[in-house]
């Protein structure tokens, strides 16, 4: 990947705006402005963020800073209009997706409005019944691209009186594969000066770089983390993720355990429920035996179908094998199906994006993920359950390079 001849000021940490503003020798006051101006004005271009004197605005422009929204390409709301899909088109033409799940608070309020963010074009885990492990991996996402997911929700919310109270790493990608930039963008999520969410807001998912969650434990966050298990045994696992190693159930849980102990956070253990592979009631017992006593949380997921012919179980398997856990003595909740009929559930991003986009967008999409055309055609979601509101791009920024 090039690396981006002009730097996004949403790609900056507050530190890193207060030096860039006395480089360019202007007050320490206008780093505080710009930062307002970003995370609470949610500006397109840098010439909206009118706070600053132009001839400011026009020295950052000279210097290599600007402001390089995603276009908005598409949006789907789910028919309880509490879920929403947008599709971004990134600088490059890379196309990515991202959710806005809200949960309703009764009187028409939301107390709480998560944002599922991708950090990754593809991915190369290859997880079996996953639809952006099918797809291969395109290219990393910069921490700019993550933030701007967040950033495109904030805006689409302001505009009902909302606000992101929630964002999950639950997107397309494996973010500790792209480690880095997903560790800037948490900063700048979480830092006061920046977007100022709460630590605790945040969820890292996982599908178990055992490294990375060691060195995750160790940056002094307080996030949450959401570990992507799927079967009590080695040789299943394997199978369901071809890239985890031979061990790794137990280093997982062991991995789980450490980075508790370090951070004082509870890890959930994310299980995609399939008929007939891992659902079966001795399967949830081994997964308990596995867990008890640890104090662990199983999050049950029944599968979203994809290509693959993966399916999820019968409403009656799936609390047979909750039950089981439950009385194993582990913690388990069964995920609330969110976005179901607009493919927007966290791990099933942009399968059918290329369907249904205008051709440019068509094309674009084909440059950035070879294989997703593939997917859109096994797509298994019928068109008529979908309602679809298709905006043509809101934001586009006028200085493209
Ligand atoms: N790569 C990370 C985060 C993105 S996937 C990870 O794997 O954890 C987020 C979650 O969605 C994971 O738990 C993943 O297993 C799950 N997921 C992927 N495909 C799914 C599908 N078809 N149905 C239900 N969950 C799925
Ligand atoms: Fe990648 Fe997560 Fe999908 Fe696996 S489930 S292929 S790790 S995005």
């Amino acid at each position: 990947m090039d690396g981006p001849r002009v730097t996004d000021l949403y790609r900056l940490l507050p530190e890193e705006m207060d030096a860039l503003v006395a480089d360019l020798g202007e007050r320490h006051y206008r780093a505080d402005q710009l930062l307002h101006a970003l995370y609470h004005g949610f500006p397109a271009v840098l010439d909206e963020v009118s706070v600053l004197p132009a001839a400011f605005r026009a020295r950052l422009a000279a210097a290599g800073y600007t402001v390089d929204t995603p276009a908005e390409v598409r949006r789907q709301t789910s028919a309880d209009g509490q879920t929403a899909k947008l599709l971004l088109r990134l600088i490059d033409g890379t196309l990515v997706e991202s959710v806005l799940m809200q949960y309703d608070g009764g009187e028409g309020r939301h107390p709480r409005s998560t944002v599922c963010v991708s950090t990754q074009a593809g991915c190369a885990m290859g997880c079996v019944f996953c639809a952006t492990g099918q797809m291969g991996f395109a290219r990393n996402l910069r921490a700019e691209e993550i933030v701007a997911q967040v950033v495109s929700a904030a805006r689409l919310l302001r505009g009902r009186g909302e606000h992101v109270t929630n964002v999950v790493f639950m997107g397309m990608g494996e973010p500790l594969a792209n480690y880095a930039e997903t560790i800037r963008a948490v900063r700048l999520l979480t830092h006061p000066r920046a977007f100022g969410l709460a630590q605790r807001a945040v969820t890292v998912s996982t599908v178990g770089v055992v490294r990375a969650i060691d060195r995750l434990a160790q940056e002094g966050l307080q996030l949450g983390l959401a570990i992507s298990l799927h079967a009590p045994d080695n040789a299943l696992r394997q199978r369901l993720v071809p890239t985890a190693g031979p061990h790794s159930v137990a280093e997982l849980i062991a991995a789980a355990k450490r980075y508790g102990a370090t951070t004082g956070r509870r890890v959930t253990f994310e299980y995609a429920l399939i008929a007939g592979v891992n659902d079966g009631e001795n399967q949830a017992r081994a997964l308990a035996a596995l867990l008890r006593g640890q104090g662990a949380h199983v999050n049950l997921i029944p599968v979203n179908p994809t290509a693959g012919g993966y399916r999820r179980p019968p409403r009656a398997r799936v609390l047979a094998f909750e039950r089981v856990l439950r009385q194993g003595g582990v913690n388990v909740t069964v995920r609330v199906e969110k976005g179901t009929e607009i493919a927007a559930a966290c791990g099933q991003l942009r399968t059918d994006a290329t369907r249904a986009v205008p051709s440019a967008e068509q094309a674009a999409g084909e440059r950035a993920t070879a294989g997703q055309h593939r997917l859109a055609e096994h797509h298994a979601e019928a068109d008529g359950d979908r309602r679809a509101e298709v905006e043509p791009g809101v934001h586009v920024a006028a200085n493209h390079r």
